[in-house]
């Protein structure tokens, strides 16, 4: 925004001098400008540079804003999803889901990311799984089958296409159900038989094959109290490839910290492990948890997903932390979209902060909280005063996870804002903010906006 009085051929000027194309005007704005930075130029620094030049009353990034998204999928519209959106129904305690309409007004496919599904196989025909299947760019299989050494995981049992509804089902397609992740690409890796029973060599061929082929996500809903070596190794493997394995805690109701369950008890910082919590946002009374072992809880009680046995064929109260485990997967997923040069411990760490703390989880996970999507996608801002002693400068903090443009704005009377600093959060996830007026002389109002 030009300072008025200032003249347009000086402000020109300044834009020839920085490179910066004006792209619009608008004139009942007080002259209002969009500008276009020159390619490399970051939009904090030309920001910062603008505001320097003593020419403009403020300048702030172009921010996006995103219309509602809504899936038309029966089972999501009808309430039967509780885990996404819970308004109370089927007597549930509103807002005990993991907020996923509210996260997908920021993000819903992941239409590039490979997560590989260790488990049964998949029903790569099921109508609510087919647009989502990973197709392998060599042979055109969807995955790997261990047990027979090909490249055909068909599922002969339905916890692999359960666990793939849960994680990434077709959303908005107007059929059966939603995963968290409208469009994800789903490397069916079968290693356990239709006994559901697996040997840890064909859980390593499985491991290995993801990793080899672009999976960025392993999601493993599966434990076992026994420690391999073996399996450990597999995993750290995927882990110094950056993919993130995404571990059920178990459905035994014991404390894994006591009676470890493995992958979940591995200590290595690429796994997450999940416990499953209930509509009411308890712990589901099988869960297993952990206050060391176990990360944080996802939805895993009275699920809904897509089964094996037919290409429109749907399967209601389910429990268990094998559905709990693809919810967090499919957040990552979509995390890994939002946040492309991040690692994935970064990742892991957004996921855990989001968590919503529930009473019933204290000291039952690392986070003592439930998954929350939006809050993973796009961590809430936070204003805290700094300034207690009278004449000091007043200063604030704001807290809005790391590298994240953020525009403060003042006011002393709740209806003109201006613009007083546009600044990026450092990677812990905040900065400070200093106002050379003593905290007692004035009223000031500040509030901060940001891209979602
Ligand atoms: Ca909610
Ligand atoms: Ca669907």
């Amino acid at each position: 925004m030009p300072k008025p009085g200032v003249s347009p051929a000086v402000i020109a000027g300044f834009h020839v001098q920085q490179s910066v194309r004006v792209r619009g005007q608008f004139a009942g704005i007080g002259g209002l400008q969009v500008l276009q930075l020159p390619v490399g130029e970051s939009v904090p620094t030309a920001i910062a540079t603008y505001q320097q030049s003593g020419l403009v009353e403020y300048a702030e990034p172009d921010f996006i804003r995103h219309l509602n998204a809504s899936p038309n999928d029966p089972k999501y519209t009808d309430g039967t999803l509780w885990g996404l959106n819970n308004t109370g129904q089927n007597g549930g305690v509103a807002d005990a889901d993991i907020d996923a309409p509210e996260g997908w007004d920021l993000l819903n496919s992941a239409s590039n990311i490979v997560v590989a599904v260790l488990d049964t196989g998949i029903r790569s025909t099921h109508e609510d799984l087919a647009t989502n299947v990973w197709v392998n760019p060599l042979d055109g299989g969807y995955g790997w089958n261990a047990l027979t050494g090909t490249n055909n995981p068909a599922d002969d049992e339905g916890h692999g296409s359960l666990v793939s509804g849960a994680l990434g089902a077709a959303g908005n397609n107007g059929k059966g159900v939603v995963g968290v992740a409208w469009q994800v690409r789903i490397m069916a890796c079968k290693c356990f038989n239709s006994a559901r029973t697996a040997f840890d060599s064909d859980i390593i061929t499985c491991i290995e094959f993801a990793r080899t082929n672009g999976a960025r996500i392993i999601n493993a809903s599966f434990d076992s109290p026994t420690l391999s070596l073996s399996l450990s190794n597999a995993i750290y493997g995927a882990r110094n490839d950056g993919i993130i394995l995404v571990a059920s805690a178990g459905n035994s109701a014991v404390d894994i910290d006591t009676s470890p369950r493995y992958p979940a008890c591995y200590n290595i910082d690429n796994i997450v492990s999940v416990a499953a919590t209930t509509r009411n946002d308890t712990l589901w009374s099988l869960s297993n948890f952990g206050a060391t072992n176990v990360d944080l809880a996802a939805p895993g009680n009275q699920i809904t997903s897509t089964f094996f046995l037919a290409n429109n064929s749907y399967i209601g109260s389910l429990s268990g932390t094998s559905f709990s485990a693809p919810y967090v997967a499919g957040a990552c997923a979509l995390m890994l979209v939002k946040y492309p040069a991040e690692t994935h411990q970064e990742i892991i760490a957004r996921v855990l902060n989001a968590a919503d703390p529930l009473p019933a989880l204290a000291n039952k996970c690392v986070t003592g909280g439930r998954l929350n999507l939006r809050k993973a996608l796009s961590p809430p801002i936070q204003l805290t005063p700094l300034t207690t002693a009278v004449d000091a400068p007043f200063r604030l903090r704001v807290s809005a996870g790391p590298n994240r443009i953020c525009v403060v704005e003042a006011s002393t009377n709740l209806t003109g804002w201006s613009p007083v600093l546009t600044n990026t959060t450092a990677a812990a996830g905040w900065f400070d903010y200093t106002n050379g007026v003593p905290a007692n002389t004035l009223i000031h109002f500040f509030r901060v906006l940001s891209e979602l």
